[in-house]
């Protein structure tokens, strides 16, 4: 996991004050102020308090409401990254991340939060491939080389939807959590000390180079003045603007878009898994329920990657297309309520050179750790960063630790929704219509 202090940092002083005719906020003195309630948030939050630190989580506006509640929720174990690279090092931080989530899950919580309120849809996903050449060499690629080792199952113990499918059907233990449900959980353990502010604007620094001296959260007529012993800021795509507020080089962060596919009806079945071809994740469909209790499939891979160019239109046809190659066995024309519908999601990440995903999750340093940038840069990776944060505090914080705040006035943030609540649904039966013949 890299670690380090900025040099792309330049320094600056800036002091934002109080907003006219608000009143004069209390002020006190906290250890740890983590910006942003995603799955990076919280976990750093719960780690922190675990630690014995005073600390606050603040929220501009609904917890997850960026990548977190989208996330496909897959833990994986390095099955994707073996895929694509031949060196396995990448394969390495996240291998023993569903061992770790699959033990907080059952109620075993050593050095993690207690995820027994969370779901776990899936204890597995399933791998499958389509007659292509390049699928059979990806497949042979992947029992080689991967660390969580999948299993080769028999024809009647494959899911009836892969039933058929050429070749060999792994089973792979990475599990799938509900994204919603573990943000619930970590947010119920930690209610007073989570803070719903008024939007970005309703947190407000007092900063030197970088360095924050004081945070000012309003929210209605509830403010309060906090003087930081160091800040986190966990706030996914918002770090950006977070960096820039702060007089610091916002370029350090990339974003990789996303177009993601997602398919309703009451009837589809509940299924996780990736088909892969060659070296690529074609599809990945995982599973969720809307609140009328309807199945929601997201379809993610490199059919969301290479979508970014389609529109919702072209996106909603090209997927139709692809899950009829991928899952030849899914009649969606038995299905009248089947409906298509599509987003647009950046993943936010620390740069790299080359633009693609870090290796880990990512924490930068400025002012020995008085302020710190953390991108978990996958959902997965979240208790890694976590302890990555913890480590990376000046250590006269842990040695001793200061009293909670009072945030009386101030409430919990709301969970967000999942993006398929909100979205427009094309019926299929106009999408086959309005395909090529
Ligand atoms: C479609 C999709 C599918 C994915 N699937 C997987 C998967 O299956 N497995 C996996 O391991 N990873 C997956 N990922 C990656 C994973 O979702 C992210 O790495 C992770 O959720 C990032 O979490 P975060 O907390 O850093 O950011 P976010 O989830 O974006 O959270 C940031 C939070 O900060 C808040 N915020 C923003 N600005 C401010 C501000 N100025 N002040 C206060 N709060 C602010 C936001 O409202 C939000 O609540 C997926 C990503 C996407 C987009």
């Amino acid at each position: 996991m890299r670690q380090d202090t900025g040099r792309t940092t330049r320094p600056s002083r800036c002091v934002l004050g109080y907003r006219a005719g608000m009143p004069e906020s209390r002020s006190q003195s906290i250890d740890l102020v983590v910006v942003g309630g995603g799955i990076a948030g919280l976990w750093i939050l719960d780690a922190a308090i675990r630690a014995g630190l005073s600390a606050v989580c603040v929220e501009a506006s609904k917890l997850g409401s960026g990548q977190s509640i989208c996330a496909q929720g897959i833990i994986h174990g390095g099955l994707k990254y073996t895929l694509k690279e031949r060196d396995l090092s990448a394969a390495g931080p996240i291998s023993e991340m569903p061992l770790r989530w699959t033990e907080l899950a059952s109620g075993d919580p050593k050095n993690g939060p207690d995820l027994r309120a969370a779901v776990m849809s899936s204890p597995c996903t399933w791998l499958w491939r389509t007659d292509t050449l390049a699928s059979r060499l990806g497949m042979l690629g992947a029992k080689a080389a991967l660390r969580t080792k999948p299993s080769t199952v028999t024809k009647e113990k494959r899911p009836l939807l892969i039933r058929d499918a050429p070749g060999a059907v792994l089973r792979v233990d990475e599990p799938v959590f509900d994204t919603r449900s573990v943000l619930g959980a970590l947010a119920a353990a930690h209610e007073s000390t989570l803070v719903a502010v008024d939007g970005p604007e309703g947190i407000e620094f007092t900063s030197q180079g970088g360095q924050v001296t004081r945070v000012i959260l309003r929210h209605g007529k509830a403010a309060v003045t906090l003087v930081p012993r160091a800040v986190v800021l966990a706030a996914g795509a918002g770090n950006e603007g977070l960096l820039s507020r702060l007089g610091l080089d916002a370029s350090i962060a990339q974003r990789r878009p996303l177009h993601m596919t997602l398919l309703r009806a009451a009837s589809l079945p509940e299924f996780h898994g990736h088909c892969v071809d060659g070296n690529r994740t074609r599809v990945t469909i995982t599973s969720g329920r809307d609140a009328g209790g309807r199945i929601v499939w997201q379809l993610g891979g490199d059919l969301a990657e290479t979508g970014v160019a389609r529109d919702p239109a072209a996106q909603i046809t090209f997927a139709a297309a692809e899950l009829q190659a991928v899952l030849p066995s899914l009649d969606l024309s038995e299905r009248p309520d089947a409906a298509w519908s599509t987003y647009r999601i950046d993943r936010a990440e620390r740069r790299t050179r080359s633009g693609l995903r870090p290796d880990d999750a990512e924490v930068l340093s400025l002012h020995d750790g008085r302020l710190l940038v953390a991108w978990p840069t996958k959902w997965a990776l979240a208790p890694r960063l976590a302890a990555a944060v913890l480590a990376a505090l000046p250590p006269e914080i842990a040695a001793e630790p200061t009293p909670p705040a009072d945030l009386t006035g101030f409430t919990p943030p709301e969970i967000a929704t999942f993006p398929w609540e909100n979205c427009t649904w094309t019926s299929h039966h106009d999408v086959r219509s309005a395909a090529p013949a």
